[in-house]
């Protein structure tokens, strides 16, 4: 057996002291946010009504490479992380494989998953610019849960916007978030505009992140004190989630670990981004090179079938407008699709990376998601995801060709939580009862049709 220990637990003072920003390492920079209305690239102060102040310079900061983080945020970070790094010797020797495989748990905290990473920064920033309050949207919970725990810790209110199919189907999720003291609202509500015209043109509608997000930023934009946040796909939320990578290359080093390839589920891709960050740095500078795979849901493809274009990052198209894979705004994915990363957008970083040809992307089906999700429970232990388990697959599925070829590569793949809230769906594949479903390409030229003209793009 090698000497590598099961879990490589980092010491307290190994917790990074900086973000990475890997923006400042890109030849070509993502593109800017722009106002539907002009076109033109939004000003640090048209965001300012809608983010917290020090949120926008991150977001707009393409050049610097390390941001410190804040000794608040650190004394957080601190109670539950870092976190481990695990060989996943169990899983291993299941499959028969000659691969290594590496797994960062990010499931170590209440909220369930890595989302807390960026919800205590974001949460920070709003309390230190003396707001109110903050605004947000839910999808499948694990964002709301892990900023309502981050406004409790700051004293700050918090008003989620739960995507009401999965405000339904996962009532103890939104339980948790009133426990720690924030509201949740079934989206979409009679309580907005945007919602009310929503449910008129769509009655019956379950939800999608878009309505969602259109009724968040709503709230926050009509109600002084209020500042709208966001879980995933912005720069900023990238940058937080550094945190990840950064503890994984400090693991690896000491270890001398390399992995040949990484991969990690992409909803919006914030913990692909956090996770690959140093490496792709490491790439990006031509230092040393890595395989990165993104993988999604066939059910909601939005890097292997979307197009690469300026679009509204909600469907009620109030938000700015962002450069990225997209399915079209007004894309709904069926609602019998259990697995999470239902967006229809990307983060424009990886989208801008993918563009550039720096990574690889997969679309995978959800009964195979959950197939794969229940061997990795078996070997490992760990109920994961089913948004972890996208990777979980890609990763078991690169170990077996290891098998065949008698490759030793070293594999890395991102778990980013538990799955506890999401036994309805483990449910319906235990019985046998859950369905793939794939849009089809008219689907797509369908929601293709909501792209906005953006003059000169
Ligand atoms: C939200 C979430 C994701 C997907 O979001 P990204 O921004 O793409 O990382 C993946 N896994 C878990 C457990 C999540 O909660």
């Amino acid at each position: 057996m090698s000497d590598i220990p099961y879990k490589i637990y980092l010491d307290e003072n190994d917790l990074p002291t900086e973000w990475y920003n890997v923006r400042a390492d890109m030849k070509n920079k993502p593109a800017p946010l722009l106002n539907p209305g002009t076109g033109q690239p939004l000003t640090a102060e048209e965001m300012g009504g809608i983010f917290c102040e020090e949120l926008v310079a991150q977001e707009l900061d393409d050049d610097t490479a390390y941001i410190p983080i804040p000794a608040e945020i650190r004394e957080y970070y601190k109670t539950y992380r870092p976190s481990p790094l695990v060989r996943a010797y169990n899983l291993e020797k299941r499959l028969g494989t000659p691969a290594k495989i590496y797994y960062k748990f990010e499931g170590n905290n209440t909220s369930g998953s890595h989302k807390l990473n960026s919800a205590i920064a974001q949460a920070y920033y709003a309390k230190k610019q003396g707001l109110k309050g903050v605004t947000t949207e839910t999808g499948a919970g694990q964002w709301g849960t892990a900023l309502s725990m981050a406004c409790a810790y700051f004293d700050l209110d918090c008003k989620v916007y739960m995507v009401k199919v999965s405000y339904e189907q996962k009532p103890f999720r939104r339980e948790v978030m009133r426990t720690y003291g924030a509201s949740v609202t079934p989206s979409p509500s009679m309580e907005t505009e945007v919602g009310r015209k929503i449910l008129a043109e769509h009655p019956g509608t379950t939800g999608s992140l878009g309505c969602a997000i259109s009724e968040a930023v709503e709230v926050a934009v009509t109600n002084p004190g209020y500042r709208y946040v966001l879980g995933s796909v912005l720069n900023q939320v990238l940058l937080h989630q550094s945190v990840v990578g950064l503890e994984t290359k400090t693991a690896c080093d000491k270890f001398g670990i390399v992995p040949d390839v990484i991969i990690g589920c992409a909803g919006g891709g914030s913990n692909l981004g956090g996770l690959i960050a140093p490496f792709m740095g490491e790439k990006l500078r031509g230092e040393r090179d890595y395989r990165i795979v993104a993988v999604e849901p066939a059910s909601c493809p939005s890097f292997t079938r979307g197009k690469f274009a300026f679009d509204f990052c909600d469907t009620g198209k109030i938000c700015p407008l962002a450069k990225m894979y997209t399915l079209g705004s007004g894309f709904i994915p069926s609602p019998n699709h259990a697995g999470g990363l239902r967006f229809h957008g990307m983060s424009p970083i990886l989208s801008q990376l993918y563009h550039d040809g720096l990574m690889e992307a997969v679309a995978v089906e959800q009964t195979a998601v959950f197939q794969a999700a229940e061997e990795f429970a078996r070997a490992e232990g760990i109920l994961p995801a089913p948004e972890s388990s996208h990777a979980i697959k890609v990763a078991m599925d690169e170990a077996m060709r290891c098998k065949e070829t008698g490759e030793e590569k070293t594999i890395l793949f991102g778990l980013t939580g538990t799955g506890y809230f999401d036994l309805v769906a483990y449910q319906s594949f235990n019985d046998g009862t859950m369905t793939d479903s794939i849009p089809t390409d008219e689907d797509l030229e369908k929601s293709f049709a909501t792209l906005p003209v953006v003059p000169g793009t």
